[in-house]
């Protein structure tokens, strides 16, 4: 992205970008201060004749910002990276003060760290969370560095899910932070935000104990019924078997509660769902979105975040 008519030159490293300082000055306020107090006249701060300016980030990152300046946000976003450009452009749209980008750039992470549980749910299908107990996944940036941005840039929205999703991992992991070797950078947590980092999870594993104690251990079939004790065995059964899910490496309370309508029955014969009477399953099915809404609702206030404009529903 360099222009043979450019009228300054912009500087990463070894290489340069000739842009034309009207395109980038109407966008970005940084810029515009920059460049009225360049002296075009000090030969040292030319590049090719124009006034230059060196700026700190590679090369890769200052070409998807100007795509993303001049083309719009959408011809950069049509790779599986998606996420890692949506990072790059909020960061960079923050730091440059390019008012028309920074709400684009953080409607693509809002996909990711969403603010409705039925996106969370979407975004949940199409990457599934890793086997290991490291919560970091390919296609999406670390939630360690989303938090950190996130309060950087004053877009609390991200931060519920992005701590939802930091909180699947064992508290260990999370306090030692997180090295992204291809960036070159080492992302932590403040110690406030690992503070409520711990004190939400704990919040949300204490709800899903007393959810699983409610909804499934002492539950008994309703009066509509149509089969009291067929149906109070098979939830026996599944406080059982969800209190194993439970045991396992990741803590994801909202993966847990989904999974109760998908157990398997007794006889390993299909799901226990369809053990249950008709009246029954449909409770059940109830209370379990009923429980995944109540928890979502709960995530901004366990996790300590304030000032949010609309969450949920
Ligand atoms: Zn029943």
């Amino acid at each position: 992205m360099s222009f043979d008519d450019g009228n300054v030159a912009l500087l990463s490293g070894s290489v340069y970008f000739l842009v034309h300082r009207g395109v980038i000055c109407r966008q970005s306020t940084y810029f515009s201060n920059l460049l009225s107090t360049v002296r075009p006249c000090s030969a040292g701060d030319l590049i090719d004749g124009r006034p230059a300016l060196e700026l700190e980030e590679c090369s890769e990152d200052i070409a998807l910002l100007l795509r993303a300046m001049y083309d719009g946000i959408s011809s950069v976003l049509g790779g599986e990276d998606v996420f890692h450009v949506g990072y790059i452009l909020l960061q960079l749209a923050h730091k440059y003060k390019i008012k028309r980008l920074q709400p684009e750039a953080l409607d693509v992470l809002s996909e990711a760290w969403p603010s409705k549980l039925s996106h969370w749910d979407h975004r949940m299908k199409l990457v599934p969370a890793t086997h290991s107990d490291d919560v970091r996944n390919r296609a999406l940036p670390h939630p360690t560095a989303i938090i950190n941005l996130a309060r950087l840039a004053s877009a609390p929205t991200l931060l519920p899910a992005a701590f939802y999703d930091l909180s699947r991992q064992p508290p260990s992991v999370s306090a030692a932070g997180f090295s992204d070797i291809e960036a070159g950078a080492f992302h932590r947590l403040s110690p406030a935000d690992l503070v409520s980092l711990f004190q939400g999870r704990e919040s949300a594993s204490r709800f899903l104990s007393t959810f699983i104690v409610q909804v499934l251990e002492v539950r008994v079939p309703g009066s509509t019924c149509a089969a009291p004790q067929s149906c109070a065995q098979v939830f026996e059964h599944m406080a059982q078997e969800v209190v194993c899910d439970v045991g396992g490496v990741m803590c994801d309370p909202l993966r847990v509660m989904a999974r109760i309508l998908a157990l398997p029955a007794s006889d390993g014969e299909g799901p226990a769902m369809l053990m249950l009477c008709a009246s029954c399953a449909e409770g059940l099915e109830e209370d379990v979105q009923g429980g995944r809404e109540m928890l979502w609702d709960s995530l901004p206030s366990w996790f300590g975040v304030e000032d949010i404009m609309s969450w949920g529903a």
